[in-house]
């Protein structure tokens, strides 16, 4: 399961900097998910409010940012950044493209509050 694998690694980074901080009420994790990941928002937030009650961490809000790729295009040789599925050149519409598909998920940044 990709989803487990994603909130193992903001479990880790959610160990990590509370294990320093002390009196944090509430924290905000903010990720980001390419929208060419198999794994979809929905279900990973699903999955985190699940598995985050076997840890013992206070409120944690995760929030589920787009990730934006680079989308080249073969034919007009132009490149854009997309945050949502497309499967052609927004500019010339072909389907000779190049999609960024090494970056599907990462933990941008966590707001903690006290
Ligand atoms: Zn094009």
């Amino acid at each position: 399961m990709h989803e487990t694998r994603f909130i193992n690694e903001i479990f880790a980074i959610l160990k990590e900097k509370l294990a320093k901080e002390k009196g944090v009420e509430q924290v905000t994790v903010n990720v980001r998910l390419s929208p060419f990941s198999h794994v979809g928002a929905e279900s990973l937030q699903g999955s985190f409010k699940e598995l985050i009650k076997g840890e013992s961490f206070r409120k944690v809000n995760l929030k589920i940012l787009p990730l934006e790729i680079l989308l080249e295009c073969k034919s007009c040789k132009r490149s854009t950044r997309i945050n949502k599925r497309i499967f052609a050149c927004p500019f010339c519409h072909s389907v000779d493209i190049n999609i960024q598909m090494d970056k599907e998920f990462f933990v941008e940044s966590m707001e903690i509050e006290r």
